[in-house]
């Protein structure tokens, strides 16, 4: 049976609560499901209660936004098998949430000088409950909805485009986290770390990829994303032979974020042994 490897919930960017995924995957006949939210691990104790009831296997994931020193150079890490309570984690996780709670009012200052009405509260109740309570993550999806919905912008993507994109008026850089330290404190908390859709890496060219992969492996990456929603068949072939070549596990999943983004879940080809070559890299599986 089809399993998948990515999705978010309310805890971040998705609109469907950590439980509701476990339902959405059993209707869509899946085995097997992860929950990969950007920066924060809160969902994770409901989706996996919600699985078991429904005999789905999960497994504790994150999404961790890392950036690789140099302009647009957002690098996504996946933690799969992670152990929440792990210090290392937490620690990374403080951190990346101090740098939201930076950053983000700096983006609606910004707008509201360029003459948008918005408040840091309006975005807090676009990213939901989770989001009030602190352990969430709130993030540009959430602003850009807000945009949308005001009329300032006629989609997520127009709205990136206009206001809080790279680039754009109100854009905002928040610190972000090294690579290595992603890896490690993925390492540190028993789980797989696994380099998220290289496609957005926007690498000029293989070379580059293959170059920044190498370094990841040193730096102790143990797999590489194949199967995602933004990757054609040619991608997952060239993706495929690097992993290879690297001697990386690979994984796969849709990356569904519910009504935020047009995408069904389990609609990536990922074959269940991905589960077992993920448990035998785990240190806590
Ligand atoms: P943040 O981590 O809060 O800076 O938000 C980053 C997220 O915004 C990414 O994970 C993407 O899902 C989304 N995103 C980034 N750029 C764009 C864009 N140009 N259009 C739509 N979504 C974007
Ligand atoms: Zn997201
Ligand atoms: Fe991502
Ligand atoms: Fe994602």
């Amino acid at each position: 049976m089809p399993i998948d490897l990515h999705m978010h919930s309310t805890a971040s960017d998705g609109t469907d609560a950590p439980a509701a995924l476990a339902k959405l995957a059993a209707e869509a006949g899946l085995s097997a499901i992860a929950l990969t939210d950007h920066d924060t691990t809160a969902g994770l104790a409901e989706c996996a209660k919600a699985c078991k009831r429904r005999k789905l296997t999960f497994v504790p994931g994150i999404e961790l936004s890392t950036e690789r020193g140099k302009p647009r150079g957002a690098l996504h890490l996946l933690g799969y098998h992670i152990r929440e309570d792990a210090p290392a984690l937490r620690a990374v996780i403080d951190e990346l949430q101090e740098a939201r709670r930076m950053r983000n009012p700096q983006i609606v200052e910004s707008l509201q000088k360029l003459g948008v009405d918005i408040t840091l509260d309006e975005i807090a109740a676009e990213a939901g409950e989770a989001g009030a309570s602190g352990s969430a993550t709130i993030g540009r999806p959430h602003i850009a909805a807000v945009l949308v919905r005001k009329g300032y912008a006629k989609s997520i993507q127009d709205a990136f485009r206009r206001y809080i994109g790279f680039g754009a008026p109100a854009y905002a850089r928040k610190d972000n986290l090294a690579p290595q330290r992603g890896i490690e404190a993925i390492h540190e908390a028993g789980g797989v770390a696994v380099l998220a859709h290289p496609v957005q890496l926007k690498c000029e060219d293989d070379t580059e990829l293959q170059q920044l992969v190498a370094q990841l492996v040193r730096a102790g990456l143990d797999g590489l994303e194949i199967w995602h929603s933004d990757h054609t068949p040619a991608m997952v072939d060239q993706y495929r032979r690097l992993a290879e070549r690297y001697e990386l596990i690979v994984t796969g999943g849709s990356d569904y974020h519910g009504l935020r983004k047009q995408i069904a879940i389990g609609s990536q080809a990922v074959p269940d042994d991905v589960l077992a070559s993920l448990a035998a890299s785990s240190k806590s599986a």
